[in-house]
């Protein structure tokens, strides 16, 4: 099974991937993880990268569609895999199915889920105390959350089309939210 968590900045995607990987042996794609590991290399890429993602917008979809191919390439043998952060536009979705069914592979499920503003900007407040991380700072969160429903928000519309969006309420404790991925899977 393939699935993708959706939603915005501070959503619990990344935590809820974590469980499902331990749990299902699902490999986790995050492209926000592999850009950042990137920028701890010190690789070309990474320095490519550092400012825009600092600044909350987003990298261009060639260099994480990239990033995501040579993924695929690499765990040919995965049990499924959840897909976290990625994809953030449409070009980015449809380069996903067309990469998928290269290797006989589809989307089976997106979820997604549901946080209101209020309790993002709280995580993300709290998050930024305990780790400080760059892009957590309110400005730049603001750019992540303005880039999420300006150029992710419009991938509702494309998988409700094909039926595979199952909406989660994400407001709750990380044991209820993973009792409801677990059932919408
Ligand atoms: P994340 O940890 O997923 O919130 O990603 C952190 C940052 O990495 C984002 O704010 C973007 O600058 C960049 N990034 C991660 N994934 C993508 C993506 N799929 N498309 C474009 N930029 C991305």
């Amino acid at each position: 099974m393939n699935l993708i968590l959706f939603g915005p900045p501070a959503a619990g995607k990344g935590t809820q991937a974590k469980r499902l990987t331990a749990e299902r042996g699902f490999v986790q794609l995050s492209t926000g993880d592999m850009l950042r590991a990137a920028r701890k290399s010190g690789s070309e890429l990474g320095t490519k990268v550092a400012a825009i993602m600092d600044s909350g917008s987003l990298v261009s979809d060639e260099i994480v569609i990239a990033l995501i191919e040579e993924a695929l390439a690499n765990n040919k043998g995965a049990p499924g895999f959840i897909f976290d952060g990625f994809p953030r536009t449409v070009a980015q979705a449809e380069a996903l199915d067309a990469m998928l069914a290269k290797h006989g592979k589809q989307i089976d499920r997106v979820i997604r889920l549901e946080v209101d503003s209020q309790q993002l900007m709280a995580r993300i407040a709290k998050r930024f105390a305990e780790e400080g991380r760059a892009d957590d700072n309110p400005e730049a969160y603001k750019v992540r959350l303005d880039a999420y429903f300006a150029q992710t928000a419009p991938l509702v519309p494309y998988y409700e089309k094909s039926g595979k969006l199952k909406g989660v309420d994400g407001m709750a404790d990380v044991e209820t939210v993973a009792a409801a991925i677990a059932k919408a899977l």
